[in-house]
């Protein structure tokens, strides 16, 4: 079964509402651009209902960058699943490396985070890779392997069938230095041979997004890869032709 690519930007904490319409205008302006090519925006909570509005009608999707396992209660400053699909998002980052690195994230929570956002029906993105230091000590594999493990702990093949995976070395993360395509490609293969033998066939049609410095001049050679499914897009998502680059280069 074909997969479809997905292209999703992530905007970490970026853009007000005010500052995010310049962009969402000229997004909407190309979505003849994105024929054949699934595209989501995941801006920060805040600008979440505004982008949903400004996208409706259009073949951009919106996710959130985060979402709580449970479903309310006191959580100060989280936000749940069914507040997210109030609000029109039909995707989520779970796990990125800078909520591993600054806020705590482990792989419980984010298999606890997965669960809630499967749950909900919303589509998860959940983020793995190694550091620097990890890769340099020759442990990339050991570190994806006990992330899948941990973090996608307990899914059924059809949940795993509704998630996303993104591999994010995090030495390639905002830093300019991507992963060659061979790098890539090598951990994503590897990759998909993990959910084969947890999940069985329906790791064929699960998409493996690659994040870490893309931008319009290094997509089209990571995208041609065979395991890489698409690109999660950090830096080069707030601008509209960078954004629109990568796209052209799926
Ligand atoms: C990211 O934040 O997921 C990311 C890949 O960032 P960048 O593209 O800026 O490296």
């Amino acid at each position: 079964m074909a997969r479809r690519t997905l292209i999703a930007g992530n905007w970490k904490m970026n853009l007000t509402v005010a500052e995010a319409q310049p962009l969402v205008a000229a997004l909407k302006a190309r979505t003849a651009a994105m024929a054949g090519v699934d595209v989501a925006v995941c801006p920060p909570f805040t600008s979440l209902a505004a982008v949903v509005a400004a996208t409706a009608g259009t073949p951009i999707q919106v996710g959130a960058q985060n979402v709580h396992w449970e479903q309310a209660g006191a959580f100060t400053g989280e936000v749940s699943a069914a507040m997210l699909r109030e609000v029109g998002v039909t995707c989520v980052i779970i796990g990125h490396s800078e909520r591993r690195q600054y806020f705590g994230e482990t792989d419980a929570t984010v298999n606890a985070r997965l669960r809630a956002a499967l749950g909900s029906g919303l589509m998860p993105i959940v983020c793995i890779g190694e550091t620097l230091r990890q890769r340099d000590a020759g442990e990339t594999e050991a570190v994806v392997r006990g992330q899948v493990a941990e973090g996608l702990a307990g899914l059924t093949p059809e949940q795993l069938g509704r998630s996303v995976i993104a591999y994010e070395p995090v030495w390639a993360i905002g830093t300019g230095r991507t992963a060659t395509p061979e790098q890539a490609q090598e951990v994503h293969r590897f990759l998909r041979g993990l959910l084969r033998d947890a999940f069985g066939g329906v790791a064929e049609e699960v998409r493996i997004l690659y994040g870490g410095s893309m931008k319009p001049g290094n997509a089209a050679s990571l995208l041609a890869q065979a395991d890489i499914d698409g690109g999660l897009i950090g830096g080069a998502s707030l601008k509209a032709e960078d954004f629109l680059g990568i796209i052209a280069g799926a």
